[in-house]
């Protein structure tokens, strides 16, 4: 027979252990094991005490009911009391490892820019443009007429073998152009109101070179000013200003002599090193000449409008009565040139550190 006395001790000393139990209790799983302990329906040791109630004298029963209840709110709010502690520490900790540090710099979405010879491309029509020129686009495959043939470079020329390209199977031939010189040729048959020409063909032409300044694809320009009283006079301006309007006006330019298979004559045009700035010793750039190749040029041949009169069927450029002068360079040379870059092959490598320069 259990006494009121034993049971009142029995639960302080569940009471202790409680307290005990609770301070350290680390976490809120170990709390959880610990409410089952005590509060447990079915072995909690405090649910356990109540089933005493019944073998106590009745006489003792109410007081001991009351010790237990209140051993029972006790538990459970001290119990409470550490689950909500356990929660808010949670969430603290959650919040501190989710916190957005303002000082941080943005991740901020790099937009594209242009490349830099698509920069040059612009730039160069942009000045033909100004000049009055029309641009014209050809195909990047063409054939043996209009890349060689047309240009007064027949099956034999030997010109022909520094322009050596790739040529496509089947039939009828077909070839990667090696010059945008085709767009001389297709300009002049495509012309609408013979026979004044004034286009510029840019666009992508194609070799087998490929070293630290040749391609194996690169990209060139080529204009075209056909009409009647066409003179190298025209040329020389016209070139000059195109210089002085990409690189600036205090570039001296000169024109040399030279030799394409569809010009006479021909010249070449240089302007002053733009690393050097023109000295007369030079620099490694401009191989300690101090002049810059820029372009190649000369009054279109008289053989170039014969060509284009046979395909035509008809004299419309009668080598008589018409002229004109055709130039052509690479729009690598230019980039080069103007961005002091000597690498031909950064441009096709899609380094962002190198693009990014241009942006
Ligand atoms: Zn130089």
């Amino acid at each position: 027979m259990s006494s009121l006395d034993d049971l009142k001790k029995h639960a302080r000393e569940l009471r202790e252990r409680l307290e005990g139990q609770l301070a350290s209790t680390p976490d809120s799983a170990s709390l959880q094991a610990l409410r089952d302990r005590f509060l447990g329906r079915k072995s909690g040791e405090v649910t356990a005490l109540f089933k005493d109630l019944g073998k106590l004298a009745s006489e003792d029963r109410k007081e001991a009911g009351e010790a237990l209840n209140a051993l029972k709110e006790f538990s459970e709010a001290r119990i409470s009391e550490a689950e909500a502690h356990f929660e808010r520490r949670q969430r603290e900790s959650r919040l501190s490892s989710e916190r957005i540090d303002v000082s941080l710099p943005g991740r901020a979405r790099a937009s594209g820019s242009k490349h830099p010879l698509t920069l040059i491309r612009e730039e160069v029509e942009d000045v033909f443009i100004g000049l009055g020129f029309d641009i014209f686009d050809g195909p990047e495959v063409d054939d043996d007429f209009h890349c060689f043939e047309a240009l007064n470079m027949p099956a034999d020329h030997p010109a022909r073998d520094m322009q050596d390209t790739f040529y496509l199977e089947g039939q009828p031939p077909r070839l990667l152009r090696t010059h945008t010189s085709t767009g001389q040729i297709r300009s002049m048959l495509a012309n609408e109101n013979p026979p004044g020409v004034r286009v510029l063909c840019p666009g992508r032409t194609f070799r087998r070179d490929d070293d630290i300044t040749h391609s194996p694809m690169f990209h060139q320009f080529e204009g075209l000013v056909v009409d009647r009283g066409i003179t190298l006079g025209d040329l020389m301006g016209t070139l000059e200003a195109f210089i002085h309007a990409v690189f600036g006006k205090e570039y001296p330019v000169r024109f040399r002599p030279s030799y394409f298979p569809y010009t006479e004559p021909s010249v070449e045009v240089d302007m002053g090193c733009s690393a050097c700035k023109g000295r007369k010793t030079g620099c490694r750039v401009c191989k300690q000449t101090g002049w810059l190749e820029i372009l190649g040029s000369g009054m279109v041949h008289p053989a170039v409008f014969e060509s284009v009169n046979a395909r035509l069927g008809e004299v419309v450029y009668d080598p008589a009565e018409v002229s004109g002068f055709a130039f052509g360079s690479g729009m690598e040379r230019i980039a080069m040139i103007k961005y002091g870059i000597s690498d031909i092959r950064l441009f096709y490598e899609s380094d962002i550190r190198f693009l990014e320069q241009f942006s």
